[in-house]
């Protein structure tokens, strides 16, 4: 996925979404449960038991509508079969229910679907959870940006690149100037507001491939391939200019400026990540050393 797409789902859906999950398969237990009440009570069966559009009358259904578009991109094929099994089972029950209310015998074939079909959607629901509970871990929930998991497969892929295309790999650490007056005179929650604002405006600065990742507190990196180091000044300068340009509005009408300051290396062909970060963290202690909202190199 480009990294300057919208993400799919704000940094509290990711959050909640495991719970969401959680909470659909308790609804689709309790349907199961008021299925066999009627079947063997004889009670009335409701809509989304005999309906052909049960399954998506269910709890489950109901809600798995409001994401499933999104979540279809992000795991087309456990959404599929998902989405299969649900449907399927709901035919299964709807087939038996009628076979029990018209007094016939009831079919093995449609027994077995229903029970093959309901452990496919339970087994399904787990593993999308689990899908979303790794990407929940190795993402910042406050700003929705990534952690540094995988980074250094990035950067190996990135460098590789590079040296296919003739380009090289930057990488920008970018740091918030004096962070810690924002949240001393406007509180903490101020501050992260203001994180989230600053996360806003480097993603706007992002071109196709480039990441954006939350690196640390109060600072972000950013890894891009550019042509030449004057292309990745001028990323930089859009970044400091961004940010001095983009006050941030409080709920209390206050307004917070914002500054930025950018240590910037280029890799060099046989760098580790860590000696990379290690130049570009003291050209960003020379940025502050020199006034703060300011970009400093350091190149070995
Ligand atoms: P400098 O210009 O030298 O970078 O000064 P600074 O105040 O930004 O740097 P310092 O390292 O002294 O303080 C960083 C502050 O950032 C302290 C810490 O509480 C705050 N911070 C880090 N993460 C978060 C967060 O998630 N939310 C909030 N509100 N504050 C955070
Ligand atoms: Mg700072
Ligand atoms: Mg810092």
């Amino acid at each position: 996925m480009p990294a300057t797409d919208e993400p799919l789902f704000s940094p509290q859906e990711i959050t909640d979404l495991p719970m969401r999950l959680d909470e659909a398969m308790q609804a689709h237990l309790a349907w199961s449960q008021r299925l066999l009440r009627c079947a063997l009570l004889g009670e009335a069966p409701a809509d989304d038991m005999l309906q052909n559009n049960a399954h998506q009358l269910c709890g489950f259904g109901r809600w798995f509508g409001t994401v499933s578009e999104r979540l279809q991109k992000l795991e087309p094929v456990c959404v599929h079969n998902l989405e299969t099994a649900h449907s399927n089972m709901h035919r299964a029950v709807r087939e038996l229910y009628l076979a029990v209310l018209e007094g016939k015998q009831v079919d093995s074939y449609w027994f077995e679907s229903f029970e093959s079909n309901q452990a496919a959607m339970v087994r399904e629901l787990a593993l999308l959870k689990e899908q979303f509970v790794r990407a929940r871990a190795q993402s910042d929930p406050l700003t929705g940006l990534p952690l540094r998991h995988g980074l250094h497969t990035l950067f190996a892929v990135r460098q590789a690149d590079a040296e296919r295309s003739g380009n090289a790999v930057f990488i920008a650490l970018v740091d918030a100037d004096h962070f810690k007056k924002i949240n001393d005179s406007h509180g903490h929650p101020a501050g992260d507001a203001a994180l989230v604002h600053l996360a806003r405006l480097l993603k706007t600065a992002l071109r196709g491939n480039d990441r954006l990742l939350r690196y640390g507190g109060e600072e972000f990196m950013l890894l891009f391939l550019g042509v030449d180091d004057e292309a990745a000044d001028h990323v930089a300068e859009r970044v400091l200019h961004l940010v001095r340009s983009s006050p941030m509005a409080l709920p209390d009408g206050q307004t917070v400026h914002l500054t930025v300051s950018i240590g910037m290396t280029r890799a060099l062909p046989h760098d580790s990540l860590e000696s990379a970060v290690r130049r570009a963290d003291v050209a960003l202690y020379q940025a502050k050393r020199f006034g703060r909202d300011r970009l400093e190199w350091a190149l070995d």
